[in-house]
């Protein structure tokens, strides 16, 4: 496959081979060279930007709602917003009120890959509800894109594991039945017993040799406590680079900086990832601190029209946007740089062997031998596609285009013959 006449990075053209999956050959683009065209597939780039995909490092495909009659947000009111427990009842009120959730993850994932993003890390909710029901709807929407888009899927016990009796024995089966990761989430708040939830969370990700994932949304000295109960496991277990805190809002401005400080040093020591779904207000993470100091650090969707919340539409390109606005970035450099914490900050999270961003100015992910998991997009800019989110958008997987102009095309797509 050859994409001709793009800018990788925004840089100047080039025409880019690739072969067996990854980069192979990068050369100064050549205007009217078509000796080749005609024994490998060509995209015709026309000048548009080459960009590593998007990954999805933090969503929840079990419960969106996208493609549904839009519905009124019922847990809580303008005046008193909803605690966590009203969230996780009102998830439970309806879910089942809506299509399989194998048929909605599959319109998920069908819509974000045809807006840029080849990879996706999504949890599945656990719990005596649903049992495991959501997790093989997303089981079997994963196996639906396979060979066009890679899913893992992380047993999630959004309801708590100590308040919840008969979680664990969910968890466990769970991660026979294909999860690829086990979830905790905030083991102070939610259940009240943080040594006893990491435990079993940590002595299940030992037991099965995966990876963890905990969302901690608890700020202040209580996030801080359990972002170092989450480091002493990591730690005393040797599993560094195999765990992941989600939001982790503690890292924001409900801490001082002495104390955000000492967390990072806890997140490079034990090499933990941290995921971000780009919030505004005190959980906003100290971005380029994190990755300055090396921690591996992706962007999501979080949950996407769902019983928790109106928003997120499948396109991680709006979420870029919204992690660049959070932040509060101007300069191109730093716009840019959020759509690299968008592709490859992601896959750094999802395989702590891949390449990392080294900092605010570091662009890695297109060089020869990297995998092609590839984006084209118009845009003057990188900054300006990020502003601008064209629709004008070619995605290619294992170096085959999946999508074009925000459409799924089939396995056989070829052009320039
Ligand atoms: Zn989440």
């Amino acid at each position: 496959m050859l994409l001709r006449e793009v800018r990788p990075w925004g840089g100047p053209a080039a025409d880019v081979l690739l072969r067996d999956g990854v980069i192979a050959e990068i050369r100064p683009h050549a205007a009217g060279a078509g000796g080749q065209r005609s024994q490998v597939d060509t995209v015709d780039g026309a000048g548009r930007l080459l960009v590593p995909a998007l990954v999805d490092a933090h969503v929840h495909l079990d419960s969106n709602r996208l493609g549904l009659p839009f519905r009124e947000h019922t847990a809580g009111t303008a005046d008193a917003p909803a605690t966590l427990a009203q969230l996780i009842g009102n998830d439970r009120a309806h879910w089942r009120e809506d299509p399989p959730v194998a048929e909605r993850a599959a319109t998920a994932i069908g819509l974000a890959l045809a807006r840029g993003c080849t990879r996706f890390r999504s949890y599945a909710q656990v719990d005596t509800d649903c049992r495991l029901e959501r997790l093989e709807g997303v089981l079997a929407a994963a196996q639906q894109f396979a060979g066009r888009a890679e899913v893992t899927v992380i047993a999630f016990p959004q309801a708590g594991v100590i308040t919840d009796p008969g979680v664990a024995d969910l968890l466990a089966a769970a991660l026979q039945a294909g999860a690829g990761i086990i979830g905790g989430i905030d083991p102070c708040g939610l259940d009240r017993d943080p040594a006893g939830q990491l435990d079993v969370v940590f002595s299940l990700a030992q037991r099965h040799q995966v990876p963890v994932d905990i969302h901690l949304h608890e700020r202040g000295t209580l996030g801080a406590f359990s972002m170092e109960l989450i480091a002493e496991r990591t730690k005393s277990l040797g599993m560094a680079g195999q765990v992941t805190i989600s939001h982790a809002f503690a890292l924001g401005a409900s801490n001082d900086d002495a104390t955000v400080g000492r967390l990072v040093e806890l997140l490079t020591d034990n090499d933990i990832a941290v995921a971000t779904v780009a919030p505004a207000g005190t959980g906003t993470l100290p971005l380029r601190r994190l990755t300055d100091a090396g921690v591996r650090v992706g962007l999501g969707q979080d949950g996407m029209r769902d019983y928790w919340s109106p928003y997120g539409d499948a396109d991680l390109l709006d979420r870029t946007w919204q992690l660049a606005f959070t932040q509060n970035y101007r300069a191109d450099a730093l716009i840019d740089y959020a759509l690299a914490v968008a592709s490859i900050g992601g896959r750094s999270v999802l395989d702590p062997q891949a390449p990392r961003l080294g900092g605010v100015h570091d662009r890695p992910g297109l060089a020869v031998g990297d995998p092609a998991e590839l984006l084209v997009i118009d845009g003057d800019s990188v900054t300006a596609a990020v502003m601008d989110r064209s629709g004008d958008r070619t995605v290619l997987h294992r170096g085959r285009v999946v999508a074009d102009g925000l459409a799924l095309v089939g396995r056989r797509y070829r052009t320039g013959h």
